[in-house]
């Protein structure tokens, strides 16, 4: 094969992609708020505790970490939350109602949203085991909630998703504003609320993230992150757009960060027509006043 070949075969492949992707996902071209709501912040936990940390087989030292999520920083940071009057979602993978029922019983008791975070945060590939894994994971949250999960935070198969009674998903960057996603072949939409790595808590402070080498480590001055973050909001404040921090209970849970993160609050409550709400509520704003359409191919 010569050079310009593997350049042309590789720019086809490329723009293959982009198409398929450019179909596959669908703004909300008239996207608009509730009335009087400028913006809508969304606060996303991920309770994964230690549960990724031991399928990776990472060392004691970051199981550890995932512990502490689980019996202290959830608790530290829902009372911050309750504190402000601030409803976040929770997302939840299925064993954790086993490892830290008591911390679910009380999210669900201050009226946070349980939402899916996979079985034990793997999206098996078998869609046998797929179903299998998802159905245990919303039966198990459904326990606790008392009403039917609505969201995940995954890569499980739209179709499934569907067929389960999900409606939404928080698992891309893909764009900033809410939008629909379809599968490949164009169908099973859902909506996604996108989230992003600047608003994401382990980017600043989660040192050893996902296998990273020692010289990728990071604990960050939560002043800095604080501008950061504070600047983000502004940013998205002025456009009417949208904002969904993730927060790691194990990452955010911690003191200095807990206060950082009640500070960006009384800020963000400083300015009008701030909207916190969980996210299953403003997929039922959208899905009801921006349902999704079939564009003309
Ligand atoms: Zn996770």
């Amino acid at each position: 094969m010569t050079i310009q070949t593997s350049i042309t075969e590789r720019h086809d492949a490329l723009l293959k992609a982009a198409t398929l992707h450019q179909h596959r996902r669908q703004p909300i071209t008239d996207f608009t708020y509730p009335e009087g709501v400028k913006i809508a912040v969304n606060f996303t936990l991920d309770f994964d505790a230690m549960l990724l940390r031991r399928l990776l087989n990472e060392p004691w030292g970051q199981r550890a970490k995932g512990e502490f999520g689980g019996r202290v920083g959830i608790w530290r940071i829902l009372d911050m939350f309750d504190a402000q009057g601030v409803k976040v979602t929770l997302f939840t993978p299925g064993r954790i109602c086993e490892l830290y029922p008591e911390a679910l019983k009380r999210a669900v008791a201050a009226g946070h949203e349980l939402a899916d975070h996979m079985w034990q945060h793997e999206v098996p590939e078998d869609p046998a085991i797929e179903d299998a894994h998802l159905t245990r994971a919303i039966a198990a949250l459904e326990g606790f909630a008392g009403t039917p999960i609505i969201g995940t935070r995954s890569s499980h198969t739209p179709r499934l998703l569907r067929e389960k009674g999900i409606v939404y998903n928080s698992f891309t960057s893909a764009d900033y504003l809410p939008f629909y996603e379809l599968d490949a072949a164009g169908e099973n939409p859902i909506l996604q609320l996108p989230f992003h790595y600047a608003l994401d808590d382990a980017m600043y402070f989660s040192f050893g993230w996902l296998d990273t080498p020692n010289d990728a480590q990071r604990i960050m001055d939560v002043d800095e992150v604080f501008e950061i973050w504070w600047a983000a909001f502004e940013q998205q404040y002025r456009r009417g757009g949208y904002a969904n921090f993730l927060l790691h209970p194990f990452v955010s849970g911690r003191a200095m960060r807990v206060d950082m993160l009640e500070r960006l609050i009384r800020r963000m409550k400083t300015l009008p027509d701030v909207w916190f709400p969980t996210c299953a509520e403003l997929a039922r704003h959208i899905l009801t006043n921006h349902p999704y359409q079939k564009a003309p191919r």
